[in-house]
């Protein structure tokens, strides 16, 4: 099965390629570069979900029409900031879409925030849209809390403040083959990999 990834990130493809083959399915990850590139997508519509849709019918409307599109939105998710930055995390800061701004705004605003309200989630949805309006979704979290510095050189994003739930270290110290095992995307990625597999039998 072909799955075009509607991303503008070429390691992505890569990446997803890898846990593809390393799972076993016979499925080929083709970048959305190879077929042109990305069309430019406005993520404005509030919602892991929504955004996601909107991403994975972009690239869609640029190929045959049975077609298979996967598309991911992900973001972390705040208790005390009553779940945010969730959808905007990539935009936190402004929108720029700087990481480095975005890690150093929210340890700010936690510096003072006390122990038993630092709990975060990581989210990440993907989503299968596929011929004749077809649409699955994938969902995975990774729950934890934030620390008041960041800690570790792994990763990226937000990955120095936060320490999965059952860890002492954080997502940037635990580096990429743990966080490979316990992360949202890791989860997520499962669970669209139990549905790949049944399509691929
Ligand atoms: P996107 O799903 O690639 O658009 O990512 C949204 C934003 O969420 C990223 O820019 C990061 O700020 C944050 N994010 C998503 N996944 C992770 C992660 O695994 N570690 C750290 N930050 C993440």
């Amino acid at each position: 099965m072909k799955l075009y990834l509607a991303s503008g990130n070429a390691h992505k493809a890569a990446e997803l390629q890898a846990l593809a083959t390393s799972g076993g399915l016979a499925v080929e990850i083709i970048s959305a570069r190879a077929v042109g590139g990305m069309p430019p997508v406005e993520e404005d519509t509030g919602t892991f979900v929504g955004n996601a849709r909107k991403k994975a019918l972009a690239l869609r409307a640029k190929l045959p029409a049975d077609a298979w599109v996967l598309a991911d939105d992900s973001g972390v998710c705040v208790e005390a900031l009553d779940g945010g930055p969730g959808v905007e995390s990539a935009y936190y800061a402004g929108p720029q879409g700087d990481s480095a701004a975005n890690l150093a705004k929210l340890a700010a605003v936690m510096r003072d925030v006390p122990e038993g309200r630092r709990g975060a989630c990581f989210y990440c949805l993907l989503l299968v849209a596929g011929p004749g309006g077809a649409e699955q979704v994938f969902e995975g979290k990774c729950e934890g809390v934030l620390l008041r510095e960041p800690r570790g050189g792994a990763g990226f994003g937000y990955d120095p403040l936060f320490v999965p739930t059952g860890y002492t270290q954080s997502y940037a110290e635990l580096g990429d083959v743990v966080k490979g095992q316990i992360s949202h995307r890791a989860r997520a990625w499962a669970e669209l990999a139990t549905w790949l597999r049944k399509r691929t039998a």
